[in-house]
């Protein structure tokens, strides 16, 4: 058999990192400044962390989803499907409760479900999250949805629309549940097989359904917005209020729910155009009750994720430039066998500066110059028997084709001013770029 990769995985290639790093660059930089800072949990937990976080009307399609196994000493374990559970998980076991609240965490990495792979839905995929533990401030709400806008902008994403919604407060919920029940348990055997399992679990994901049959029939019921109680209303006002007063747009959408059933009042997603069904960029919502939940005191949160792959497709199909990778500064080029060595010595000595790149076997002028243009470098750096006796190295600036002899003593000044100089540029670019 031909070995490849797992379905539902994908390798990120090298002319693919710049591009990644770019999202990772701008969420950190956003999130940054805004006081949030970094957590790195594990990639697999013990199955319980996310057993309990679904909770009891745990839908059967997440449970499927998950990946669970047990590793040789008999623990059963799982691979992360989200970042939250994870995340508190850690905020428990570390006491975060005593640190100044809010506490305010993002990371980013793997995630994995068992899904039916398709565009923009793989087995092994990537999020940037955050999480605010310890306020239930509606104001909190509106900053991580701002802060979400914010990252995307910062991308130069536009054509994204912020869904915002409630579920409510568990007694919302509960009612919401009931009158769907007695709206759709009529209808039952119309329904697919997975909205009639939602419907017995947890009602409210049917209007997640993506069979036409199930859309038609949830259509013209009423909403989990039609169902709050005045606290849970007056809330979702507040963050509404807060989001106007910030210029942030969002449409109200009465009929979000979200995955996962810990979820409290706020819930939201933020979609994007041009990249097929799996339009949701990312989403999240408010958790009350979770932290204590995973056995730790009873502080509210709210949080978000975003697929990298999600945003980095739409980026594409919105033609936002994104960084190319770059080249090295200068690529010597060793032009009999003495000279390996020594080109491969000054790339050593130069690298304290600039990226320097050499030629690992002895290479004739055009040969090398085309070798150095193939690595994207600025400037070739030709070294032979001539340059060797006089200490110098025949510099080609690769653009402009103009020549100078180097001085071996000279490189190191010459690479730093090279450097410094192609630095600023880019600075320049991205302080821009940041602007729009
Ligand atoms: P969720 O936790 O399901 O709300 O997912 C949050 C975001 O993660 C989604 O909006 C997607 O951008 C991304 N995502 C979730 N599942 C997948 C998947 N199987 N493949 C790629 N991206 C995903």
């Amino acid at each position: 058999m031909k070995l490849r990769a797992v379905k539902g995985t994908n390798d990120r290639l090298p002319a693919d990192q710049p591009r990644w790093h770019h999202v990772i660059d701008a969420a950190a930089r956003v999130l940054g400044r805004a006081g949030v800072q970094e957590i790195t949990t594990p990639v697999f937990e013990f199955a319980e962390v996310f057993e309990r976080s679904v909770g009891e009307a745990a839908d059967l399609v997440v449970q499927k989803e998950m990946y669970t196994f047990d590793d040789r000493g008999g623990r059963r374990l799982t691979l992360r499907p989200e970042f939250t559970a994870g995340v508190l998980r850690a905020f428990v076991e570390h006491g975060m409760h005593t640190w100044p609240s809010p506490v305010k965490l993002w990371s980013h990495g793997p995630a994995f479900r068992a899904e039916n792979v398709q565009r923009g839905r793989y087995r092994q995929f990537h999020q940037v999250n955050l999480e605010i533990v310890g306020t239930a401030a509606p104001v909190a709400d509106a900053e991580a949805i701002a802060l979400f806008a914010d990252v995307l902008r910062a991308l130069g994403l536009r054509g994204v629309r912020v869904a915002l919604g409630s579920v409510g407060d568990p007694s919302d919920r509960a009612a919401y549940n009931a009158y769907l029940r007695d709206a759709l348990e009529p209808h039952a055997e119309a329904l697919s097989e997975t909205s009639r399992e939602r419907l017995r679990l947890n009602p409210m994901r049917v209007l997640d359904a993506k069979d036409p049959g199930d859309r038609a029939l949830v259509a013209p019921l009423k909403r989990p917005l039609d169902f709050l109680n005045p606290e849970s209303r007056a809330h979702f006002d507040a963050v509404a209020a807060s989001l106007d007063a910030w210029g942030v747009p969002y449409d109200v959408d009465p009929g979000i729910v979200r995955g996962l059933d810990y979820y409290r009042r706020t819930a939201f997603e933020i979609h994007a155009e041009g990249i097929g069904a799996q339009s949701a960029l990312g989403g999240g919502g408010r958790y009350d009750g979770l932290v204590s939940q995973l056995g730790g005191p009873d502080v509210p949160g709210i949080g978000w994720a975003f697929g990298i792959e999600r945003v980095l497709d739409a980026l594409i199909q919105a033609e936002v430039a994104v960084p190319a990778p770059e080249g090295p500064l200068l690529f010597l080029v060793p032009m009999d066998d003495e000279a390996v060595t020594e080109a491969a010595g000054i790339a050593r000595e130069l690298r304290a500066h600039a990226r320097v790149e050499h030629a690992y076997v002895r290479r004739a002028a055009g040969k090398g110059l085309r070798d150095a243009d193939r690595s994207g470098a600025r400037f070739a750096g030709l070294l032979g028997a001539r340059e060797r006796a006089e200490g110098v190295v025949q510099v080609k600036d690769l653009a402009s084709g103009a020549e100078s002899r180097l001085p071996l003593r000279d490189l190191p000044d010459w690479a730093v001013a090279e450097a410094s100089a192609a630095q600023e540029t880019t600075a320049t670019e991205s302080t821009a770029s940041d602007a729009v």
